[in-house]
């Protein structure tokens, strides 16, 4: 072990982490992104993935990926703005403008990127503010910091305390940006968007909307919780979703305006600067989206799945949290009391993630159970047998 100081930091931070059970190590996978995987060289039945609908693994969006790659090969070799931008990239945002309604579409490599790259293209200064949920994923806040503007948190999901709050800098905000995750993805609760909407329209703020894990889940069509909510672009001018949890692929797209996606190209710096995705991405992302349009029924089975476990959850009386959406998230509180129920769920054969700080808050950690339509009500049944066993 090095003697040197800047090593033995480093050292004693790790230590500490491990002493606070908030040590986090990878896992290796040997299997698709399915319920049933193969991990650490073991069997495991996972509730803990984001493919909502079971779509990262179907044959359809598989092929497309492989024929893509045959005509495109693996890498995009540029940016978009370089020659990195090909005729799938070209397809997917244009099937998802049309699908979100909107007039343009734009795709970064991943959300965290988009995040940033928007975020940073609308605001440049001190006299810029952000008004971000106290619950937003760790890209947004990331993204306000990064920005320079002032960066001001409200308690989550909470209007009134924003209405305060957008007030108190109503004589010397420059450009105001209201952010807010759609579906909150430690938590599983929606934003109260109708709200928001007409608070960002009263301050002549922009509102953002980061549906990563509502898109391809929530609304009628699988639009997102835009849909749900009954909401139109004008609402939520600024649209960002992810690809890489209900579409089962990766990457991230901003949607909105004509003039805010020119925008963005020509100021977004994590889309200037970076590496287009692959073509095959957004070939099989294509793929998925079309089964996101025609196959409803996956939607349909997520949601008798969310209820059968809820209902099961509710009659074990387990700390379930307010959430109607595939993120069911069960209250522990001490990350080493979750660490210890997620080793007792996988001695069962189930994988649960237990979620620590900083990713929630103190006192918060939790097992982020997740469904899929790719769980059967079977699967369901045994992950509330385990538990009722553990519970007890
Ligand atoms: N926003 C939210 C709400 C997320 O949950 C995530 C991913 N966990 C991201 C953004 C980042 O997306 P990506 O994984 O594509 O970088």
């Amino acid at each position: 072990m090095s003697a040197d100081p800047k090593f033995t930091k480093i050292r004693s931070e790790l230590d500490l982490r491990r002493s606070r059970h908030l040590y986090r190590s990878t896992r290796i996978s040997d299997s698709p992104q399915h319920p049933h995987m193969h991990i650490d060289g073991k069997p495991l039945l996972a509730f803990c993935s984001n493919d909502y609908l079971g779509l990262a693994n179907h044959p359809a969006v598989i092929q497309a990926f492989q024929q893509a790659a045959n005509i495109y090969g693996v890498g995009s070799g540029a940016a978009h703005l370089v020659n990195g931008h090909s005729r799938p990239h070209q397809q997917l945002e244009e099937a998802l403008a049309a699908f979100t309604g909107r007039e343009r579409a734009l795709l970064f490599s991943t959300g965290y990127m988009a995040n940033l790259g928007v975020v940073n293209a609308l605001l440049s200064g001190r006299n810029d503010v952000v008004y971000a949920d106290r619950l937003n994923h760790a890209s947004l806040v990331d993204a306000g910091l990064l920005s320079g503007a002032k960066l001001i948190r409200y308690p989550h999901n909470d209007t009134t305390s924003l209405g305060k709050r957008l007030l108190a800098q109503a004589d010397n905000a420059n450009t105001q940006l209201i952010l807010t995750d759609g579906v909150f993805s430690m938590d599983g609760d929606v934003a109260p968007l109708a709200k928001l909407a007409v608070m960002a329209r009263h301050h002549d703020a922009w509102l953002m909307v980061d549906d990563a894990h509502g898109f391809g889940v929530l609304g009628n069509t699988g639009a997102g919780l835009v849909e749900a909510q009954g909401l139109t672009p004008t609402d939520v001018p600024i649209l960002m979703a992810t690809l890489g949890k209900a579409l089962g692929t990766a990457g991230a797209f901003i949607a909105g305006s004509h003039d805010l996606i020119e925008y963005l190209i020509q100021t977004a710096r994590t889309f200037i600067y970076t590496t287009a995705q692959p073509p095959a991405i957004a070939a099989a992302t294509l793929a998925s989206l079309q089964l996101v349009q025609t196959e409803s029924w996956r939607r349909e089975q997520l949601l008798a799945l969310i209820q059968q476990f809820r209902q099961g959850a509710t009659q074990l009386g387990l700390p379930l949290m307010a959430s109607d959406t595939a993120i069911q998230p069960i209250l522990v509180g001490s990350s080493g009391q979750a660490l210890a129920i997620s080793r007792q769920l996988e001695e069962r054969g189930l994988l649960v993630t237990a979620i620590r700080p900083p990713t929630v808050p103190d006192g918060t950690a939790r097992l982020r159970v997740t469904l899929s339509a790719a769980h059967t009500a079977t699967d369901v049944e045994q992950l509330l047998t385990a538990l009722a066993q553990i519970w007890t």
